[in-house]
């Protein structure tokens, strides 16, 4: 199989060209047609799966059909490092869509801040961001999430064990009801599957 299987828009496609993807990886196979179709999904998958690419694709994909220009997506992951990894493949894939991505992240001193404010107000339709400082952001009244149609979790399990397990409870709680949730896991605890029941709606499970 193909990534012109799944019948990309043609920007994409190239961004996929332009990246040197030929092939979809076994997570990438298994998790893009369910996303495509709008399901919620919980999936079981490690770094160097291309788990990244496994959500981000059919989201964008998503995004572009629909033309959709407000702050529709949001990505949350437990470190800043991995927060700029998944906003950089972002940028990558959303070359050629005119689809724009920022990442809010703790840490960093006054200026940083200041940018990721500044990169919120011109608007994007993709925020990647760690937990803490999103809620500091709506806390304030500086994002508006009223619109959000993709809500990400990557590396819950990662999310879970660093304490956050409320900081994403009050952030759903900022988010519409009616959206697709995506939830990535390096693992597959029993507290990740009663977390993820307070956060999915009937989602379908892909395990490599
Ligand atoms: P991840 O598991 O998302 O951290 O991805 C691991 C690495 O594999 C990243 O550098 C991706 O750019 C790369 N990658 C993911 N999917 C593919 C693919 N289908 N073909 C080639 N490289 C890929």
């Amino acid at each position: 199989m193909n990534f012109n299987s799944f019948n990309f828009e043609a920007s994409l496609q190239e961004g996929l060209d332009a990246m040197g993807f030929e092939k979809p990886t076994p997570v990438q196979e298994m998790a893009i047609p369910i996303i495509l179709e709008g399901k919620d999904i919980i999936a079981c998958a490690q770094t160097g799966t291309g788990k990244t690419a496994a959500f981000i694709l059919p989201v964008l994909n998503k995004i572009a059909k629909s033309g959709e220009s407000k702050l529709n997506t949001l990505v949350l992951a437990p470190t800043r490092e991995l927060a700029i990894q998944i906003d950089q493949q972002i940028q990558g894939f959303a070359y050629f869509l005119g689809i724009s991505s920022i990442s809010i992240y703790g840490g960093g001193d006054g200026l940083v801040w200041e940018q990721q404010k500044r990169a919120l107000e011109q608007g994007a339709e993709i925020v990647v961001a760690t937990p803490g400082r999103l809620i500091a952001l709506l806390a304030g009244g500086k994002i508006d999430l009223a619109s959000l149609q993709h809500l990400i979790l990557d590396e819950a399990d990662r999310m879970l064990d660093m304490g956050f397990s409320e900081d994403l409870l009050t952030i759903v709680n900022y988010l519409p009801k009616n959206r697709q949730t995506i939830l990535f896991s390096a693992t597959m605890p029993p507290k990740i599957r009663q977390f993820s029941k307070k956060l999915l709606n009937n989602p379908e499970e892909v395990s490599l």
